[in-house]
């Protein structure tokens, strides 16, 4: 059970997720019961790219409206009788929310009669087996996978089955999905599923398809990974004419359609997720009479594709004046205008643009451009301690990369003469140890004389080399006598002293304070033993504790 709810925070993307959340907290508000359902639990089970969400919620969907609006939800569309809501969440992700219902189909072609219903109701209503299961988003049953129909054997064996002998005939536009789902999947149709199919298609069933589903089928054809096989294959099978009597496969911009799926491939690898749905509709309908693609529009639900749709041609043309302008008079520019670009858009530019100018600046910034990147000139930033730390560190590489982009630092004397005021300053030098006067300064003197007649270990090796190192630093908090066993400085400064020591071999008996240049504290050594301070015995440090060890 659990399970699930890992596979499906692993396999849907981080803004799919979050889309979850936010239709999960609408639910809960409003006291509804929620499940992910349909395809969405398919390609979860099969591992195939989740393309969309379809929530139902047992309850009016329609309620939840505002509150995801205010969540940042763009509804595309509602259906007052069935109670869904077409979304579009943050991110870009498409989603349906749909109240949990159950029909009644009295004659082909016929809506059906609604009624609401529970989610096990719910799924009867569906198409395949593979549809028809839910996972439930609630708490106490979150991860549970209500599978009425055994779809999960059903993926596993790779089958389309319908749920119900007379579904083809109850909604015809199933057939249309049959072929779908087999031609994206490679999966083949069941036996008996297929000979309904058959006969269904003998009785010419498709003619009692309803306006609503055609104008549902165009849309979910544009959102096919593959949509110019799927297309061939209503052609083959008679349902393309279906929706549209004028739509063959001559009507499509076949080379648009091949370069759209090249160029969002360049671009999905670059990090880019452009929304290719409009740009689909576009080339799939190229040659087809402006009637017919004013009646396809007219029949597509969701409103927000459509108006992309529409003004694809438009922006693009647009963003190409642009492009040829003087916004774009340098590669630095023109890389910041693409930048700011919407990905659809470039996307269905670099497909359609007629001038070379145009065509060239977005082959280099896909490419060449890119590749400029790589020689932002970190080793010179790092020597000047511009690193990623530091808030200005993006700017920094940016304004850097532009001026390459413009051939502006060709030279190292070039791109230091550009980031030496940029650097920051250099860190502060590492503060002297405390100086004391008086009891105190004596007792630190002392303690500063002991520790430092305190040899390290691996001393033994510089036998004859002259003294052995000393870990000076660690002298200093002794003489606070609070920070006993403690070091007083960063650890980056006690190493850098303790460096320093052992670059002055002779050094190595003085106290810190002398390493350090300030006065060596000789009094209060020569006043206790009567004798000057002898030189360091060098000593083998165990477990944190040094030994003096006969030499
Ligand atoms: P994908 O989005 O990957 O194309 P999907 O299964 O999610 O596949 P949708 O068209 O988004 O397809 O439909 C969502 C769910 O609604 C389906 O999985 C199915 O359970 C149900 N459904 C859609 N259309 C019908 C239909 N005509 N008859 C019965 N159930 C349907």
């Amino acid at each position: 059970m659990a399970d699930y709810i890992y596979t499906l925070e692993t396999r849907l993307t981080p803004d799919q997720q979050k889309a979850v959340t936010l239709v999960q907290d609408a639910a809960k508000a409003a006291e509804m019961n929620l499940y992910l359902t349909g395809g969405a639990i398919r390609d979860i089970v099969t591992g195939f790219p989740i393309r969309d969400l379809d929530f139902t919620v047992q309850g009016n969907a329609l309620k939840l409206q505002k509150d995801l609006e205010r969540a940042g939800a763009v509804v595309g569309d509602s259906d007052d009788e069935t109670r869904t809501l077409l979304l579009t969440l943050p991110g870009g992700v498409r989603a349906e929310v749909a109240m949990a219902r159950s029909e009644r189909h009295e004659k082909s072609g016929k809506p059906p009669v609604i009624m609401p219903a529970t989610v096990t109701e719910d799924l009867r209503r569906r198409d395949f087996t593979v549809n028809a299961m839910a996972l439930s988003l609630n708490e106490g049953s979150r991860g549970l996978l209500m599978d009425p129909f055994n779809g999960a054997a059903d993926i596993e064996a790779k089958l389309i089955r319908l749920l119900h002998n007379y579904a083809f005939l109850e909604d015809p536009s199933r057939l249309i999905r049959a072929t779908r789902f087999a031609t994206r999947f490679h999966w083949p149709i069941e036996e008996r599923t297929l000979a309904r199919y058959n006969a269904a298609k003998e009785n010419n069933y498709i003619q009692h398809i309803r306006n609503s589903s055609i104008g549902y089928e165009i849309e979910q054809l544009a959102y096919e990974d593959d949509p110019l096989s799927i297309l061939k294959a209503y052609e083959r099978e008679g349902w393309l004419k279906v929706l549209n009597p004028r739509w063959n496969s001559a009507k499509v911009d076949t080379s648009g359609m091949g370069a759209l799926m090249k160029t969002r491939q360049q671009m999905n690898e670059l990090g880019y997720t452009p929304e290719v749905a409009p740009a689909v509709l576009y080339f799939l309908t190229t040659r087809l009479p402006d009637k017919d693609v004013s009646d396809i529009r007219k029949a597509i639900p969701r409103r927000d594709l459509v108006e992309a749709w529409k003004d694809l041609e438009d922006h693009a043309k647009d963003l190409a004046k642009r492009l040829a302008g003087k916004e774009a008079a340098t590669p630095s520019r023109t890389w910041q205008l693409l930048s700011s670009a919407r990905p659809e858009m470039i996307l269905f530019l670099a497909i359609t643009a007629r001038q070379q100018a145009v065509v060239q600046k977005i082959k280099n910034f896909f490419t060449k451009w890119r590749q400029i990147q790589q020689k932002v000139p970190l080793p010179e930033m790092a020597e000047l301690h511009i690193t990623p730390q530091l808030p200005a560190y993006p700017k920094i590489a940016n304004d850097v990369f532009l001026l390459l982009l413009d051939g502006k630092l060709r030279s190292r004397t070039e791109i230091l003469k550009f980031l030496k005021p940029l650097a920051p300053p250099p860190p502060p030098p590492p503060p002297p140890p405390p100086a004391k006067r008086g009891r105190g300064a004596k007792a630190a003197a002392a303690a500063v004389a002991a520790a430092a007649a305190v040899p390290v270990k691996g001393g033994a090796k510089t036998k004859g080399k002259g003294a052995p190192a000393v870990v000076a630093p660690a002298t200093v908090p002794v003489a606070t006598g609070k920070t006993k066993g403690k070091a007083a400085a960063p650890p980056a400064v006690a190493t850098a002293v303790a460096a320093t020591a052992a670059a002055k071999p002779n050094a190595a008996a003085k106290p810190a304070a002398a390493v350090k240049g300030a006065k060596p504290s000789k009094a209060p050594v020569a006043k206790a033993s009567g004798k000057p301070a002898k030189p360091a015995k060098p000593a083998v440090k165990v477990h944190g504790k040094s030994k003096n060890r006969k030499r």
